[in-house]
């Protein structure tokens, strides 16, 4: 029914659609099944500017009810004393109109033209309808008599439709449907977003180019140098964290402690670049970090491109071969500048593109997204696939200056057991690694600034709250791993941590320590290096034959597997805290601490100290709540 539907099926669907009391049952009507068929991917414009006159901001014709009433009246030929063109002209007259026609100038038309039109639906077409429509419109002062061109319409209107297909055509011309139904309901049922891009744009024309599509969302355009929020994240239970992703394909990236900083480039007329760096509240950093980063982003982004990436500044450390906290950042960004530190240095760590402008961009657009209209395409509104493929196309990463961050796509096809395993190991990771936590993105959600996209909870949070624990756990180093890395490699940089097995009384020595979790993260470069120096001549091989008997019939997977081993009282006491105490099969004492991390070695404490087993399992009981 798009353009070429007709236009007397329209207008029976709107008689229905008047008489139909439930607004979900009117959108029913309007948008039947044949509806979508017919208008598969036709616009929806020629339809809706019929549907939503009011809403149609290219036609104005400048005829209300009481100048159609006198040139129908001309038309016709009547006597404005006649009964008929007396009804015409004073249609709200109730001593004059006196059917429940009254008061409604369209329905008067109808009845008084029930008997001097075509009896037979018009063959008219929307489109047909749609051009009468714009004559109508036309507005051509030169011509002199300025209702000529309307009366040749509106004779048209006289001739060849029906009385009831009139009254439908005055009521576009005058705007108004009178068939029950806001307009917003009408716009939320083409797209989710309609609503929002028509009060912005108030572009009806424009809601039907562009949204046609619901994963393509729109969001009010951004351009460069303009200060926005980012998209937030908000912040889930672990257990929450997959479900809300829904059946969605998701991105895992890890959570890092920098400055969150969208990055602005344009190039001028004269070919040269402008440069912004602007922070989450909106503070200009470009002169505190651009003199650090801006070669790099000038050089690593596509010439062609005008571009607003989102991500996040940091310190990356060369002998350390990681990226440092955020404390670092505005001291190593002043030494940079000066010259006085060559080993730490600023890194843009990138996980998005908001904005693609630039002479090239349309034609990157149709090439990487060919379903999307190019021209007028807001990339906020892109799925976070699309607007990936675009960054790559943009931005050629450099290592340790200008970055993409890790994503770890974790796809719809998994099981939803499978996909809390995945986000529970890369956590689990991440943690130990030293970051903070993990950000999951729905692979199919559009960029939603600030507060709205954190309402949106299309990028989540996963951060464990160390601060429920109020209780450290004493345990002792009962094996060891070898690190790698230019700092942690060559040595033990990781520790298999245990508890006793049952108390020791006097003088018995004989007493297992059993295996518990694993720690790598908490302490620091000189913690370490004292912790090897006062290990190092007591760690023996993990030779499988050769072990002491308290791990037989502990067979850990690879990555629980220790490189070496120690004798408990050879070993040192650790003070570790974590995020929860949890079940499971991989170490001796069927429980494990989720995310440990080290608060203190403790070389005054004996190993005979540590906690046991059966303290282990209360702790689990009450789960640190004491
Ligand atoms: P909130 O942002 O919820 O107000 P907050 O300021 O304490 O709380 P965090 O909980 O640390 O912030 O997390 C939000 C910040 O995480 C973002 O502003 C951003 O800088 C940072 N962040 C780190 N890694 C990412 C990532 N991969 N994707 C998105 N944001 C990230």
């Amino acid at each position: 029914m798009a353009h070429g539907g007709s236009f007397s099926s329209l207008c029976n669907v709107l008689e229905r659609v008047a008489i139909t009391s439930k607004n979900d049952a009117k959108l029913k009507i309007i948008f039947s099944p044949e509806l979508r068929k017919v208008c598969a991917g036709a616009s929806l414009y020629p339809l809706l500017r019929l549907i939503l006159p009011h809403l149609d901001r290219e036609r104005t014709y400048k005829l209300k009810e009481k100048k159609l009433a006198a040139l129908y009246v001309e038309l016709l030929g009547l006597s404005p004393t006649s009964a008929d063109g007396k009804k015409l002209l004073h249609w709200t007259d109730p001593t004059i109109v006196t059917s429940r026609a009254v008061g409604d100038f369209s329905m008067v038309l109808q009845e008084v033209m029930q008997y001097r039109s075509k009896p037979k639906a018009s063959n008219m077409t929307i489109q047909d309808v749609n051009q009468l429509l714009d004559e109508l419109n036309e507005y051509d002062p030169e011509a002199g008599n300025v209702m000529a061109k309307k009366k040749q319409v509106l004779l048209k209107f006289i001739t060849q439709f029906t009385a009831e297909e009139q009254k439908w055509l005055v009521r576009m011309v005058i705007k108004d449907l009178k068939v029950g139904i806001r307009h917003e309901r009408v716009l939320q049922f083409i797209h989710p977003d309609a609503v929002e891009m028509f009060n912005h744009t108030n572009d009806l024309a424009r809601v039907c180019s562009e949204l046609t599509d619901s994963m393509v969302r729109y969001v009010p355009q951004i351009a460069p140098f303009q200060v926005f929020t980012p998209m937030l994240a908000k912040r889930l239970p672990f257990g929450e964290c997959t479900q809300a992703m829904n059946s969605n394909s998701f991105y895992m990236e890890p959570k890092l402690d920098g400055e969150r900083i969208t990055c602005h480039v344009q190039t001028k007329e004269d070919g040269s670049r402008e440069f912004q760096l602007i922070s989450r509240n909106g503070i200009n950093y470009t002169e505190k970090y651009g003199p650090c980063i801006s070669s790099f982003v000038n050089t690593q982004v596509h010439q062609m491109f005008d571009v607003i990436l989102d991500g996040e500044m940091l310190v990356w450390d060369s002998v350390e071969f990681k990226f440092l906290s955020f404390g670092s950042l505005k001291s190593v960004a002043s030494e940079q500048v000066q010259g006085k530190n060559d080993h730490k240095w600023l890194c843009y760590v990138v996980w998005d593109i908001v904005y693609l402008g630039g002479k090239s961009a349309s034609t990157l657009l149709a090439k990487l997204c060919p379903t999307i209209k190019t021209e007028t395409t807001n990339i906020m509104g892109l799925p976070l696939t699309s607007r990936l493929k675009i960054l790559s196309a943009v931005l050629t990463p450099l290592d340790h200056r200008v970055m993409r961050i890790e994503q770890t796509l974790v796809p719809a096809s998994l099981s939803p057991v499978e996909r809390h395993e995945r986000v529970m190991a890369d956590i689990d990771k991440r943690l130990s690694a030293g970051y903070e936590g993990l950000i999951l993105k729905d692979a199919t959600s559009h960029y939603m600034c600030g507060e709205v996209g954190r309402k949106s909870q299309r990028w989540i949070k996963l951060k464990p709250d160390y601060a429920g624990m109020t209780r450290q756990l004493d345990v002792i180093v009962i094996g060891g791993y070898y690190g790698s890395g230019s700092r942690r490699g060559g040595a033990v940089s990781h520790f298999l941590l245990g508890v006793l097995e049952r108390p020791l009384s006097e003088n018995d020595f004989s007493v297992p320590v059993v295996s518990f979790c694993k720690v790598g993260t908490g302490y620091s470069m000189e913690e370490l290096d004292a912790l090897r120096k006062h290990l190092a001549p007591h760690w023996q091989p993990w030779e499988v034959n050769k072990l002491p008997s308290y791990f037989d019939g502990w067979s850990p997977k690879s990555d629980t597997k220790p490189d070496v081993w120690i004798r408990p009282e050879d070993s040192v006491c650790v003070e570790i805290y974590g995020f929860e105490l949890t079940y499971t099969t991989e170490y001796q004492t069927g429980l494990t601490l989720r995310f440990p991390r080290l608060k203190a070695i403790r070389y005054d404490k004996s190993w005979s100290e540590c906690l046991t087993m059966a303290q282990l399992n209360t702790m689990k009981g009450q789960q640190f709540n004491q």
